[in-house]
């Protein structure tokens, strides 16, 4: 059983609505509990386009390995009409995985911790939501990352 957090993104058509049903297909996910979900985030696109994006993160714990919970991300993502037409495309569901407990992964489709995971206050807040004290493998503790994120606007949903 290993503890992971994913981070969850949607700009496009009805963001919470997606990022709630994601939440859920996240939780029945076989070998998965969920454990934590952090409030709904709005942010600005970064290196994107289009609408504000709604970002939140929630932690499992799960028994699948690496791959196999990147391909279940990847098929909730399709089943959300996700499409990737060029990079940083406006997107009806984005979910990273964040970190998959202590590991560190190099894997020609899986980099954890999710290489940007630092650089976002979209990612930085929720995660330190619902984990004050989780520590970064490679990098330390999570809180140590906002200085450098406190000039991002983000604004968290009631
Ligand atoms: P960013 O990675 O900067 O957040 P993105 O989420 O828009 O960008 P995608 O188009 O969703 O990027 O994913 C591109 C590829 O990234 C995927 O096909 C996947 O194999 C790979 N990838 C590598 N590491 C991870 C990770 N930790 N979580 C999710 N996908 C990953
Ligand atoms: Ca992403
Ligand atoms: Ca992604």
């Amino acid at each position: 059983m290993k503890r992971v957090h994913i981070g969850l993104g949607a700009n496009l058509g009805d963001a919470r609505a997606t990022l709630e049903a994601a939440r859920d297909a996240l939780a029945a996910l076989p070998g998965c509990t969920l454990v934590a979900c952090s409030s709904w985030w709005r942010s600005a696109p970064l290196d994107a386009s289009g609408p504000d994006f709604i970002n939140g993160v929630v932690a499992l714990d799960t028994t699948l390995s690496p791959l196999a919970l990147l391909d279940a991300l990847q098929a909730i993502e399709r089943q959300h009409g996700r499409e990737r037409p060029y990079r940083n495309a406006p997107r009806t569901l984005d979910l990273d995985l964040l970190l998959y407990g202590e590991q560190i992964i190099t894997d020609s489709r899986l980099t954890v911790p999710h290489p940007r995971l630092l650089e976002r206050a979209f990612v930085v807040y929720p995660l330190l939501e619902i984990a004050p004290q989780l520590t970064v493998p490679g990098f330390g503790p999570l809180a140590a990352a906002l200085p450098a994120v406190q000039g991002q606007r983000v604004q968290r949903l009631e």
